[in-house]
């Protein structure tokens, strides 16, 4: 039953962008209700079961437990008690066509004690690129992360405009800042592709994204116990704790408007759910077209707020393990800048491209029947373009990274799969409404958008805001939540529902 006395918000889907924003409100009274067109809380946080193998759909890499540990606090709960999660080390295995690996420890010293690879001149260089990682980190932190500021304005207005032109690197580029202070090519590589976590190329994204390894090494790469799925069932059961009112299965057709106001929104059934505001966790672009009902003419004010890539998601079941294998391991393309030339610029599905490979099991016995091997493999590709890349040519991708992964040490690998399931960007944009198939929302680039992601407040409705990944601060679990906080901190602070 509705309360009249309490205010109510309507949150479009149920990722994490929108479990970030609810989480708050419902702690402060406010009425909260999700509406997800899905069965099931999470969003990209979503599982896959098949003959005994446990599949992470989406992301399986948690980063920046605070972000988490905060909400849980919001609401006055332990995030421990909920979601059990624990340390991995190595961070990252790299493997590169010449037979080299090296293994990614948060610290300079281990990553070159236990990597024969690596001399003494490349912990000097690592630890003075730490230093500069740490430094961004700190400058961005309270703007950015703790404010939630959201544009290029709003950052100089914030720090002024020395600080804002030249302390965020921001006019270089990611591959420009690592190479100021790495001079080994694999472990530039490495650190270039923390641009993963923002979907971009370290060769267009500025340079201030090179906050992130510090950001990795600070805080830690976690695992959640008995599968990222875990993370989901945890917020889930907070969400009803607090009281949120879940709708699965429940498809959100129109936002209702009018003048400079919100009403509530439209269901898929006809039926109507009026609100004092409503958050939008479908990404900015799809939600403008399909449930406010803009014009290609319209959406034009957005096109900097370009996709960010999306990836043809391999999970297999095999029966034999490859014990050479970290729980978190890249293998590199030959040429990392070819790659990146190619899913970026030249919007091609890449000839050698750089594959991620998660192997769970290596971790957590319970995700794959004993003495087998679950993987996810990820390579990024273009989101979808226009003409779409056919079945043939996903699946000719498919075998290059097949082959790829056997010449790089899986020998056989082939050979010993027994479950296999494929996805590419059309699942993902058909799944999540994900612009066309982005799995981290917005580009990072500094000639479009200099890395800033589209403000979280709508610039045409006073109470319609909007979370997650298409969003400042973006894509990537902690920063999807993040961005939902924000926006129930902005809420929060505003004391009338006519001025939300
Ligand atoms: C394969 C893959 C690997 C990844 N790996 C990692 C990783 O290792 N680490 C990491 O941090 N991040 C990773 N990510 C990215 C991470 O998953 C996302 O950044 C984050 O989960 C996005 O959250 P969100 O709230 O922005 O959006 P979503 O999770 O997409 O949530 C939006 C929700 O809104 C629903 N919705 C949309 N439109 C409507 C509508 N009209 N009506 C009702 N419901 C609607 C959707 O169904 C969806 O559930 C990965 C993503 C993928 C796909």
């Amino acid at each position: 039953m509705s309360d009249p006395s309490r205010k109510k918000a309507v949150i479009i889907g149920a990722g994490l962008g929108a479990i970030g924003a609810a989480v708050p409100l419902a702690a402060a009274g406010w009425q909260v209700e999700l509406f997800e067109k899905n069965d099931h809380v999470g969003g990209k946080l979503n599982l896959l079961r098949k003959d005994g193998f446990s599949f992470d759909l989406g992301p399986s890499i948690l980063t920046m437990p605070q972000v988490f540990e905060q909400l849980f606090a919001t609401a006055g709960k332990s995030f421990a008690d909920y979601v059990p999660t624990r340390p991995l080390l190595p961070h990252w295995r790299n493997f590169f066509e010449d037979g080299t690996h090296i293994d990614l420890y948060p610290d300079a010293k281990r990553t070159v004690e236990l990597n024969p690879a690596l001399t003494a001149a490349d912990r000097a260089d690592l630890e003075r690129f730490l230093t500069y990682s740490r430094g961004i980190y700190e400058k961005c932190r309270h703007s950015y992360f703790d404010l939630g500021l959201d544009t290029a304005w709003e950052m100089t207005r914030h720090h002024g405009l020395l600080t804002a032109l030249f302390g965020f690197d921001l006019f270089a580029s990611m591959d420009a800042g690592v190479g100021r202070y790495i001079h080994h090519p694999q472990l530039r590589a490495i650190l270039d592709f923390f641009v993963k976590y923002v979907g971009s190329s370290a060769f267009d994204a500025p340079a201030v994204l090179n906050l992130l390894p510090y950001i990795q090494a600070e805080f830690g790469l976690l695992y959640v116990d008995g599968g990222l799925f875990e993370l989901a069932r945890g917020l889930r059961r907070l969400l009803e704790e607090l009281g949120v009112t879940i709708h699965l299965k429940t498809e959100v057709a129109a936002i209702l408007q009018d003048g400079r106001r919100v009403l509530g929104i439209r269901l898929a059934d006809g039926s109507e759910a009026a609100a004092d505001l409503v958050i939008s966790n479908m990404e900015v672009i799809p939600a403008h077209r399909r449930l406010l009902g803009e014009t290609q003419g319209e959406l034009r004010r957005f096109k900097r707020f370009e996709p960010a890539c999306s990836g043809l998601v391999l999970h297999l079941g095999l029966d034999r393990e490859y014990p050479q294998l970290a729980h978190h391991n890249f293998f590199f393309s030959g040429n990392p800048r070819a790659h990146f030339r190619a899913v970026f610029r030249d919007k091609k599905l890449p000839e050698d491209p750089t594959i991620y490979l998660v192997a769970p099991a290596r971790t957590d016995p319970s995700q794959a029947p004993k003495g087998c091997e679950n993987l996810k493999i990820l390579p990024h590709i273009p989101y979808i373009q226009d003409p779409p890349f056919s079945p043939e040519a996903y699946a000719a991708l498919k075998e290059r990274v097949l082959d790829k992964l056997e010449r790089m040490g899986l020998e056989g690998l082939r050979r010993h799969i027994v479950v296999e399931q494929m996805w590419v960007p059309e699942d993902i944009e058909r799944l999540y409404y994900s612009n066309r198939g982005a799995i981290y929302g917005v580009v990072s680039d500094r000639w479009k958008n200099l890395g800033f992601k589209a403000p979280k407040k709508s610039d045409r409705f006073a109470n319609l805001y909007f979370v997650g990944g298409s969003v400042n601060p973006g894509g990537g679990m902690p920063m999807a939540l993040l961005s939902g906080r924000q926006v129930a901190d902005r809420i929060l602070q505003t004391s009338t529902s006519e001025e939300v």
